[in-house]
């Protein structure tokens, strides 16, 4: 925190924060409920008001997640929103139990730490789908069990096959652009 404005209360010059990437307003019904990523009039960074790229940026201070002293900064960049995105779609909205099997659709930011949740939640079988084979790589690394290139097979039967036609338990589509895509994009079979 390189500074605050006069009506700040909370924070103070030198906090280690992150920021919760939609400005929420507070009042709305989303908000009420504590969705903020619902929030009628959120403002997400870098698309409706200026983005972090530039060196410094101002945030309401509602919108900032003070950082524990044992987490380095480059891990908390990406909590707010690659990390707590794929939580909340793989543990909170998809509720992926131990030994289920899983499909993540999509395998960038978003949809690899989908593959860490799913293997940190015991998943049975885990398997990423996407398009690039350096990302699918990543994914085996990071925990998936098979790896599917939609580009060169049709993942649909692909997965079929790799269940024994039983289809997996929870398919969760991650796609950067629908950022509260967890609400609906974590199907159960
Ligand atoms: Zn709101």
């Amino acid at each position: 925190m390189a500074g605050v404005g006069s009506e700040v209360t909370q924070c103070k010059v030198g906090d280690r924060v992150c920021i919760f990437p939609t400005i929420a307003c507070g009042k709305c019904y989303a908000c009420q409920e504590g969705k903020e990523t619902l929030c009628l009039k959120g403002q997400i960074l870098g698309l409706v008001r200026d983005g972090t790229f530039a060196e410094y940026t101002k945030i309401p201070e509602t919108s900032l997640i003070s950082i524990p002293a044992d987490v380095p900064y480059p891990q908390a960049a990406i909590i707010t929103d690659a990390v707590s995105t794929a939580y909340h779609a793989v543990v909170k909205r998809g509720r992926l139990q131990a030994g289920e099997k899983v499909a993540v659709f999509g395998c960038g930011g978003l949809g690899h730490h989908g593959v860490i949740f799913a293997k940190l939640m015991n998943a049975a079988k885990i398997i990423a789908v996407d398009v690039i084979p350096g990302v699918l790589e990543r994914a085996r690394q990071a925990g998936a069990d098979e790896v599917v290139n939609a580009r060169e097979e049709d993942a649909s039967d692909k997965i079929k096959k790799l269940t024994g036609g039983m289809g997996v338990d929870l398919g969760p589509v991650v796609w950067a652009w629908i950022w509260h895509w967890s609400s609906w994009g974590a199907a159960r079979q």
